[in-house]
C-alpha cells in the first residue's frame, strides 16, 4: 500500500477543538452559548444513533442541545409546527431535521421550512442558492468537511481535474460547487453516466458519494490520484467476513495501492460531518448575535 491515509478522525478532532475554543469566547462575549436543535421523526435506529452522536458532540464543545423527537406517525403539520417553534426560539441557533423522514412526509418541503439563518445542514433553497451564486451562507457539512480534508492534505485544486460521483442535493451538487469555487475543473457523474470507469480514471481528485459498496475499483483510479470516499455501506455478516461491516464506495485495499492519498471508511469523511455541523452552528449563532458576522466570516474563508 503506497497511499497516504487521510486521518479524518484526527483532522475532525482539531476542527472540534477549534470550535470549542471559539464557543467559549462567544459565550463569554454574548452571555449565551450556541444551541443546536435536532428533530428526529420516528424510531429508525441508524438515525437515532446519528442524532445521539450530534447531541453529544454539541455538549462536548460547550453548546446547548435541544433534542426533539416526534413519533413515526406524526403528520406534516406537527413536524412543521415543531420547526416553526424552533425557528422562533432565541436560544436555538441551528436546526437540523434528521433525514430520511418516514415515507408519508415531504422531506424537501419540511427542510425548506427551516429559517435559512438556522439551516445548519445548508439544505434550504436560500442557502443552496447562495452557494450556487458563490455567496456566503450556511453550507452543507459533509462537502465542507471534504474541503477541509483536501486542504489539510495540501491537495492542489486549482486547475485540477476533479470528478464527483453522485449528484445529491446533500452532497454531490454542493461538493461540485465548492470545488469549482477553488478553481478545479469539475465533472459530476451519476447513475446515467456513460462509461463511469473512463470518466473517473481522468480524475486527479476523485470523490465518491454513491452508496454502493466498493463500486470504485482499482482501474477507475488514475495512479497518484487523491481519493475521497464518502460512502457508508453496511455489509451483511456474510459479506463482511471477519472485517468491519461498514465499507465505503471505494475498493479501499486495491485503490490504496495506486492512489497518492485516500480516506478510510470508517475514520475518513464521517467524523468531518459532525465537526462541520458544530462549525455551522457556531456560524449561525454569530449570525444571530450580529447579522454581518456570517458575511465577514465567509469572506475571510473565501479563496
Ligand atoms: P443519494 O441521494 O442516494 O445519491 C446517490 C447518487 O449516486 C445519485 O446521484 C445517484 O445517481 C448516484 N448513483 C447511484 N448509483 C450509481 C452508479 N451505479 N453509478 C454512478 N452513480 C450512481 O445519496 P447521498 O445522500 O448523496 O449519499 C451517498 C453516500 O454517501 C451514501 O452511502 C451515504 O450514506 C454517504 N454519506 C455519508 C456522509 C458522511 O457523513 N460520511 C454524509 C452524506 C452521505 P442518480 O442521481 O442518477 O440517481
Amino acid at each position: 500500500m503506497s497511499a497516504t491515509i487521510i486521518d479524518g478522525k484526527a483532522i475532525a478532532a482539531r476542527v472540534r477543538a477549534g470550535v470549542a475554543g471559539e464557543v467559549e469566547a462567544f459565550t463569554r462575549q454574548t452571555g449565551r452559548a450556541p444551541g443546536l436543535a435536532t428533530v428526529l421523526v420516528g424510531e429508525d435506529p441508524a438515525s437515532a444513533v446519528y442524532v445521539g452522536g450530534k447531541q453529544r458532540a454539541c455538549v462536548e464543545v460547550g453548546m446547548v442541545p435541544f433534542d426533539r423527537r416526534l413519533p413515526a406517525e406524526a403528520v406534516f403539520e406537527e413536524v412543521a409546527e415543531e420547526l416553526d417553534g424552533l425557528n422562533a426560539d432565541g436560544a436555538v441557533s441551528g436546526v437540523l431535521l434528521q433525514l430520511p423522514l418516514p415515507a408519508h412526509l415531504d422531506g424537501p418541503t419540511l427542510s425548506a421550512m427551516i429559517a435559512p439563518e438556522k439551516d445548519v445542514d445548508g439544505l434550504t433553497p436560500v442557502n443552496a442558492g447562495l452557494l450556487s451564486l458563490g455567496r456566503p451562507g450556511l453550507r452543507p457539512c459533509t462537502p465542507c468537511g471534504v474541503m477541509e480534508l483536501l486542504t489539510q492534505t495540501d491537495v492542489q485544486l486549482e486547475g485540477a481535474e476533479a470528478v464527483v460521483v453522485g449528484r445529491s442535493n446533500l452532497f454531490g451538487k454542493p461538493m461540485a460547487q465548492l470545488l469549482l469555487e477553488r478553481n478545479a475543473t469539475v465533472t459530476v457523474c451519476h447513475s446515467r453516466t456513460r462509461d463511469l470507469r473512463e470518466v473517473c480514471a481522468r480524475a486527479e481528485v476523485l470523490i465518491a458519494a454513491v452508496g454502493r459498496a466498493r463500486l470504485i475499483e482499482r482501474d477507475f483510479v488514475k495512479p497518484g490520484a487523491v481519493v475521497i470516499d464518502v460512502g457508508m455501506n453496511r455489509l451483511t455478516p456474510e459479506q463482511a467476513g471477519n472485517r468491519s461491516g461498514l465499507v465505503g464506495d471505494v475498493d479501499y485495499q486495491a485503490v490504496a495501492e495506486i492512489a497518492s492519498a485516500i480516506t478510510p471508511v470508517p475514520g475518513g469523511v464521517g467524523p468531518m460531518t459532525i465537526a462541520f455541523l458544530l462549525r455551522n452552528t457556531l456560524q449561525a449563532a454569530r449570525y444571530h448575535a450580529q447579522p454581518q458576522a456570517l458575511l465577514v466570516e465567509a469572506d475571510r474563508e473565501a479563496p
